[in-house]
């Protein structure tokens, strides 16, 4: 399997990446995650990409195409991955096209995740992250044990910057102008498979399981 999951911000690609990447045993490309460890790490490109996710604005295609074709060339992702989070311009779906080639592998599956922006906006402002392990928090629907600290870390959790209601709102217009559109890219080549952003988590793997055969 080799999938680019897409979807609006917060309407659960990354839970549904690790679900599907525990049920087959691949491995999944998260730029998001790869950009958030170079802020913290404070990297030559960290410190570029930082200006514009806590804007809630896309980094320039050319950091993004670089970061995943070095992450594409190593040898765990020759037998499938998920790509969850890129691409997400037209620029950035040539690159993939031209990366791909190079592999001499094509997409199998485009998981588009369907959520409306009333819930997103309610899921992402209440979301709260662990900066040291990553873990995810729900306030209302996952929240940790301890208020504000984190169950796997006990580090101390954070709300992302970009996870304030007004750069939501940003993300979900920059989604729509650059994002959208590459659905009919996608959806020219009959890669397109559809899911509600609403199945309950404890529902989800058998769910995608049964969609993903
Ligand atoms: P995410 O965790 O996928 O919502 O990504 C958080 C932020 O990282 C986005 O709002 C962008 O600023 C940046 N980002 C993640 N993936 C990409 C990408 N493919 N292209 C450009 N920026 C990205």
């Amino acid at each position: 399997m080799r999938m680019v999951l897409m979807g609006p911000p917060g309407s659960g690609k990354g839970t549904r990446a690790h679900i599907i990447s525990d049920l087959y045993g691949i491995p999944v490309v998260t730029t998001g995650d790869m950009l958030r460890e170079a802020v913290r790490d404070e990297t030559e490109f960290g410190k570029i990409a930082g200006k514009y996710m806590s804007k809630g604005d896309l980094v320039p295609d050319k950091i993004v195409n670089g970061i995943v074709r070095e992450r594409m060339m190593k040898p765990d992702v020759q037998d499938g991955f998920i790509l969850d989070g890129f691409p997400r311009s037209k620029t950035q779906a040539d690159a993939l096209d031209a990366i791909l080639d190079e592999l001499g592998i094509e997409l199998t599956h485009v998981l588009f995740v369907v959520l409306s922006d009333d819930v997103i906006i309610q899921r992402l402002s209440k979301r709260r992250s662990c900066p040291k392990c990553g873990a995810v928090y729900h306030l209302e629907s996952a929240p940790p044990k301890q208020k504000g600290v984190c169950d796997v870390c006990g580090a101390q959790l954070i709300q992302r910057d970009d996870d304030k209601e007004e750069v939501i709102r940003h993300r979900l217009e920059v989604y729509r102008e650059l994002t959208e559109p590459l659905l009919e890219r996608y959806g020219s080549r009959g890669l397109i498979v559809e899911t509600s952003g609403e199945v309950a988590i404890d529902e989800l793997s058998a769910y995608l399981k049964a969609l993903l055969g």
